[in-house]
């Protein structure tokens, strides 16, 4: 299939608080946001035209851009409301959302203290690309670690830490590898490319306590839909010379839903039990069959 660029493409993009034909949504060269990472997004997933905790995800883009020390312009309920007229707008019933703030360009240096903030929203199609997703996605090892909390704002889903996520992710697919994982600082096991990361032992699950990465909204759902079927979980510091014990592997994000994991490295994993009723499981909470938990 043909790759269409994302600026080549039909539509409108929420701009600024107004609909701008697809094309013409440009930023000037000289962005902030461009040249210094000063922007916070979110990776959201509409699913029979609603987007699963879109509330959820619109507070974290607030909080985000908080912690990185600018105002979004746009309240939560506006940013909601947006949200949904794009996705109406769109006529898309599977879409991915992406919700950007960035600063403008009135300053270009370090300092830019008079920026205007800017708040941009798309939706493009995503279906369900579900085939072969028991397989399991063969994962190597990263070379960047995550950064501490005293290095890197963590809890901010801020554009400027997706530099090591790239550069992990294309030194993986280089290999042949799907994704890779990624250690922290202190060298223990933290999360995925794009997505947090859970073993299971002896029908228990083992998750790395986030404290330097994003605690995913998928993250919390999977722990709530594990919990609902009364299966221990267990938030933890995981070394890397424990992945040899762990039967079973699968991450966990908006994009990759919950995705198993056959091999990390030398490691291989059986997708089983656990993890296949939780794929089942998510899949039938995003589409509104599955009234319980989280
Ligand atoms: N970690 C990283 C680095 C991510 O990019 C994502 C995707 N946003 C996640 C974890 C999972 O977050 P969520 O479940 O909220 O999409």
């Amino acid at each position: 299939m043909a790759l269409i660029p994302y600026d080549d493409r039909d539509g409108h993009i929420w701009m600024d608080g107004e609909f701008v034909p697809w094309r013409e949504t440009k930023v000037h060269i000289l962005t902030h946001g461009l040249h210094y990472a000063s922007a916070v997004f979110e990776g959201e997933r509409a699913y029979s035209g609603q987007i699963f905790k879109s509330l959820e995800h619109s507070e974290r883009l607030h909080n985000s851009a908080g912690i990185l020390g600018f105002d979004i312009p746009f309240t939560v309920e506006q940013i909601e409301d947006a949200k949904k007229e794009v996705l109406a707008r769109s006529g898309l019933e599977s879409a991915y959302v992406r919700a950007i703030a960035w600063r403008g360009s009135e300053m270009m240096g370090v300092s830019a203290q008079n920026n205007t903030i800017h708040l941009a929203i798309a939706a493009w199609h995503w279906g369900d690309y579900f085939a072969d997703k028991m397989k399991g996605i063969r994962m190597t090892h990263a070379q960047w670690k995550r950064p501490s909390p005293e290095t890197a704002p963590c809890e901010s889903k801020a554009a400027g830490l997706y530099m090591i996520c790239t550069m992990s992710k294309h030194a993986a697919e280089k290999e042949g590898y799907q994704d890779a994982l990624m250690l922290d600082w202190r060298g223990q096991v933290a999360e995925a490319t794009g997505a947090n990361i859970f073993f299971i032992r002896d029908g228990a699950i083992h998750t790395p306590t986030p404290d330097c990465f994003l605690n995913g909204i998928t993250r919390r759902t999977a722990i709530g839909l594990a919990k609902a079927r009364q299966i221990e979980v267990v938030e933890r510091a995981i070394f890397p010379d424990e992945l040899s014990t762990f039967s079973e592997c699968f991450i966990t994000g908006t994009a990759a839903e919950i995705t198993p994991v056959a091999e990390i490295g030398e490691h291989t994993f059986k997708p089983g039990q656990i993890t296949g009723a939780l794929v089942e499981d998510y899949e039938r909470l995003v589409n509104g069959k599955l009234l319980t938990p989280a």
